[in-house]
């Protein structure tokens, strides 16, 4: 029998805020265990929330740009469970009612144009803190609970089960993660756990319409983890079937040495919750000014830039996704145009020598010593013959460097480029006249001994020789 995995993506995503969700306390990653907290997210008794209105921007500017509606009046509530991280023995988050709902995705997929992905919902909700075992638990071998991560905020976007391979969860989940990180609402990192998924996946015969019993795989954090996990959970519950045996819901925990996924506990229903509304926290109301000006900040997203770049600059789609990768990226480019770049040429550069450079030591746009403008003088040099395109790599490694302007690195090191017919002849002359074999087997039919003379003549000039010159001496003088 053939199978139809069915998957639907929950990704929690740590919001970029200074300050946590209900109370002052700083969000820093990595600081010394408890020294990030209070009264509020200890969970001490007669201690009262109140909510970040940054979180609820965000929250705001994450539903606009996943096509959600912005519900007018969202509730907070209380999700009830015993983990010794969570010291109120509940998670503030929310269950009916949340900040956004209905939106949807469009993604990539093989064979068609795009393949839209429904988002059911993206609430708010407080991180809880973590258990450290070992070392920094304190004296002896016991674990210690670190509350620095409680109330950090998070948002959680859930989508509708419209995903149907691995493949089709990784690009949503790349798409999500781009959105988030081009809005700065979260700073994407996975290693860190800002940005971490759940995924319910489940199988069906090919042609049901019948969802099979699904489980969920929790907290993995790489793209290639994802992919991994959902292919391996794809295969255990054919397999399972097969064997006449049946699928269990449950919750189930990832190993990436292993590759595999393993139960961790019977997966629990909503109703284990006892969700009900938080008495601590007032409705949320967010009025429908609110959220037009908030749809006037956005940026434009990187959808919409993409399709820019090949509409106004003729930007091929390769390019112009490679481009928008982040938005520092694209900003890069345009820049680059706007000093004067043709676009496909700045685009190049950006993507081979720019990329390689970074690359090479490690580092991000960002930071890139040569700045958009520099790298349009570059360009133009290039255009206008000044130098040989060969040449301009060693300008720009150069730039690099010294951070000088490329005009001032071509003129201090003597790198003109030399088009002069009468200084190429002679350099042609002499190269001839050393290599009359060659010449003679030119002469006799071989062809391919021409780029031996093109390369001589290139080093002669150290590279400055103008190739079209060289090119069009060369096939006049070999001709004899
Ligand atoms: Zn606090």
């Amino acid at each position: 029998m053939k199978y139809q995995p069915v998957i639907g993506l929950e990704v929690h995503v740590q919001l970029k805020t200074d300050t946590k969700i209900f109370c002052g306390c700083s969000t820093q990653f990595g600081a010394e265990p408890n020294s990030q907290t209070c009264p509020v997210c200890l969970g001490l008794p007669g201690a009262l929330p109140v909510l970040n209105k940054k979180v609820v921007e965000f929250a705001i500017k994450a539903g606009l740009s996943t096509n959600c509606s912005i519900t007018p009046r969202s509730i907070f509530a209380r999700k009830n469970y015993f983990y010794p991280d969570l010291p109120k023995g509940y998670q503030i988050s929310q269950f009916e009612d949340p900040i956004c709902q209905r939106g949807w995705l469009d993604i990539p997929v093989e064979g068609q144009e795009n393949k839209r992905i429904g988002i059911t919902r993206i609430h708010m909700e407080e991180d809880a803190g973590k258990l450290v075992h070992g070392e920094l638990s304190g004296p002896g071998d016991g674990s210690g609970v670190d509350l620095n991560r409680a109330c950090t905020p998070l948002l959680e976007v859930v989508s509708e089960p419209d995903l149907r391979s691995s493949d089709e969860a990784v690009i949503y989940l790349k798409q999500l993660h781009q959105i988030v990180t081009w809005l700065g609402i979260c700073d994407g990192n996975m290693e860190e756990g800002s940005f971490r998924c759940d995924a319910n996946v489940s199988v069906m015969p090919v042609g049901s319409d019948t969802l099979g019993t699904r489980a969920e795989i929790k907290n993995v954090n790489s793209f290639k983890f994802v992919k991994q996990a959902i292919e391996y959970e794809i295969q255990r519950q054919i397999d399972l079937i097969e064997d006449g045996g049946t699928i269990v819901q449950e919750t189930r925990l990832f190993d990436p040495n292993s590759g595999t996924t393993r139960s961790m506990r019977s997966k629990e229903e909503a109703h284990d919750y006892r969700y009900f509304p938080d008495p601590d926290l007032v409705p949320l109301v967010i009025s429908n000014e609110w959220v037009e000006r908030s749809r006037q900040k956005l940026p434009e997203l990187p959808g919409q830039r993409q399709q820019r770049f090949i509409d106004d600059l003729g930007l091929p789609r390769y390019d112009a996704e490679v481009l928008t990768a982040s938005r520092a990226l694209a900003d890069y480019f345009e820049a680059g145009v706007a000093a004067g770049g043709n676009a496909k040429a700045v685009g190049n550069w950006i993507m081979g020598e720019i990329t390689r450079a970074l690359n090479d030591r490690g580092t991000s746009i960002e930071t890139c010593p040569v700045t958009p403008v520099q790298l349009a003088q570059l360009l133009k040099l290039i255009d206008t013959g000044t130098i040989s395109g060969k040449i301009a790599k060693t300008v720009f490694d150069e730039m690099w460097q010294s951070g000088k302007a490329p005009q001032t690195i071509v003129e201090e090191q003597g790198l003109l480029q030399v088009s002069d017919i009468s200084a190429i002849e002679s350099i042609i002359n002499d190269i001839m006249a050393a290599n009359a074999g060659q010449v003679e087997e030119y002469r006799g039919g071989k062809e391919k001994v021409f780029g031996f003379f093109v390369g001589q003549v290139m080093k002669a000039s150290k590279g400055k020789a103008n190739p079209t010159v060289v090119n069009e001496l060369l096939l006049n003088k070999l001709k004899g």
